[in-house]
């Protein structure tokens, strides 16, 4: 086991519906460090770079709209086997298939597309991730 990073997206309808805080309470609760956040409005380029492995899939359009349809909170979360460690407590990618408990069944629709949290998932996204949106001095050990 080792200390990994990971990068955490609290997605336009968690920011919307006012549950950036219960979520952050959430990770803060199951032992993750957050080392960094901001609040981010999106430009259509970030948010396609930021999916761009999904380009020219069926619902990469929606996704991009979504994306930019409000702010979102970028997070950088710490801890123990961070990026396997945060993907369970997310849930599965259809909050519809999240099980009980999980941010994805508690903070997203009853829609694949607007599912609430993202989550890196290997470490080369997590260091990919993490550098799309923070420049290494925003990152803080402590
Ligand atoms: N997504 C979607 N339709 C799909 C699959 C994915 O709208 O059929 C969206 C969903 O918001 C998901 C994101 O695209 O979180 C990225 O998809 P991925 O397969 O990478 O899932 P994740 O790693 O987020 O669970």
């Amino acid at each position: 086991m080792a200390i990994e990073r990971t990068l955490s997206i609290i997605k336009p309808n968690a920011v919307v519906k006012h549950n950036i805080g219960a979520i952050i309470q959430r990770l803060e609760a199951a032992n993750f460090k957050i080392v960094a956040t901001k609040m981010i409005k999106l430009n259509q380029e970030q948010a396609e770079g930021f999916y761009a492995e999904h380009k020219g899939k069926p619902f990469f359009d929606a996704l991009i709209d979504f994306m930019l349809s409000a702010p979102v909170v970028v997070l950088v979360l710490e801890s123990e086997s961070a990026i396997t460690a945060y993907r369970e407590i997310m849930g599965a990618t259809n909050p519809v298939d999240a099980a009980r408990g999980t941010l994805r069944a508690d903070y997203g629709e009853a829609h694949v597309t607007f599912n609430g949290v993202h989550g890196s998932d290997s470490p080369e996204s997590a260091a990919r991730e993490i550098a799309y949106f923070f420049s290494d001095n925003e990152v803080n050990s402590y």
